[in-house]
């Protein structure tokens, strides 16, 4: 186990040992599995769909975007009138994140600083820019605020497991993909289940705004939908038997395994989600650069040393990174 995991399931163990014991005294466990346990803050089951999902999405290829640019500017010279330009003379990057998915946006306890698969597309989206991958201001924005974050200029990109779909490039723009996750199931150790089917009428949790709670409550089986504002809510609820299962991108799902042995990701696949880098939707530009640095990370094997540093560990062999698609 590597440092920075052992960090992470110790913090978590010391949580439950501060939260979850008097001072040091014994504790009865019948009293306390009788206690009835504190669901997370927002959390709601069976939600009526949001209403822009009755509008008919007109179909699209979400995994194509702009091309890069011919040649790309050098870094601390964005050209004179463009989005990156702005970025630079304002001296940060604003990225859209997350700090609650180990492995892809985390906070590391030791150090405090945000890591991951996502942050470190980040970084190199400003060492691009700037020329340091550290002129980065990280704003936290859960599943449901990524494209108002981005509508509303609050951040000038949004890497958080994002998956580029038809009904969101309508607000906003993608990327070209740089991972390529899909949905699976996670449930206690000692469950049966492998599939959605076996969970009709059971609760299964996903986060707010998410494709994943979107297949959750239109699966056929009629699981009931839990929604959360953050994946380690789920996480949570999974723990306490509040809910039978989550369900999520394998991504996600990995890092949960990966600091709780209590539970197991099973079955397949049941979705595609590629993951795109949202950007707002004038700043076609800044599209078409964040393309040639997703291509030049490719190239050069940053993305590589990326994926084998948090997603190696996990026992999945490196896939090839996604194929860029253009529109043109
Ligand atoms: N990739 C899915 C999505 O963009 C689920 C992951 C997430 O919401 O963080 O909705």
């Amino acid at each position: 186990m590597s440092n920075k995991r052992g960090a992470v399931v110790l913090s978590l163990l010391l949580a439950c040992a501060t939260g979850c014991a008097g001072g040091g005294r014994p504790v009865d466990l019948a009293a306390v599995d009788s206690v009835e346990r504190p669901a997370p803050v927002g959390v709601e089951e069976n939600p009526a769909p949001p209403s822009t999902s009755a509008a008919p999405t007109p179909n699209c290829d979400p995994e194509a975007s702009f091309r890069p640019p011919e040649s790309m500017p050098q870094p601390g010279r964005m050209p004179a009138g463009s989005t990156m330009k702005a970025i630079q003379d304002s001296g940060k990057l604003i990225a859209g994140v997350d700090q609650n998915t180990f492995l892809f946006g985390f906070r590391d306890p030791t150090t405090n600083a945000l890591e991951g698969f996502d942050i470190d597309r980040v970084r190199e989206i400003a060492k691009a820019i700037f020329g340091d991958p550290n002129k980065v201001q990280f704003k936290v924005v859960t599943s449901a605020g990524r494209i108002d974050a981005l509508k509303n200029n609050q951040v000038h990109i949004v890497v958080r497991t994002m998956t580029a779909t038809c009904a969101r490039w309508q607000q906003i723009n993608f990327s070209a993909i740089y991972y390529t996750a899909g949905q699976r199931l996670l449930v206690d150790r000692a469950s049966k289940v492998t599939s959605l089917d076996q969970l009709g009428g059971k609760k299964v949790c996903a986060a707010k705004g998410s494709t994943s709670i979107k297949t959750i409550a239109e699966h056929k089986a009629d699981p009931i939908p839990v929604q959360v504002d953050n994946w380690s809510d789920c996480l949570i609820m999974l723990q306490q038997g509040q809910v039978d299962a989550m369900s999520t991108d394998d991504t996600i799902l990995a890092g949960m395994v990966a600091q709780d042995p209590n539970v197991k990701m099973v079955g397949p696949r049941i979705t595609r989600e590629p993951y795109g880098i949202g950007i707002p939707k004038k700043n076609v530009d800044m599209v078409q650069f964040v393309n040639g640095v997703l291509a030049q990370s490719v190239a050069d094997g940053a993305w590589a040393d990326s994926y084998d540093k948090w997603l190696g560990p996990t026992g999945e062999p490196r896939p090839d990174p996604p194929t860029p698609k253009y529109r043109d």
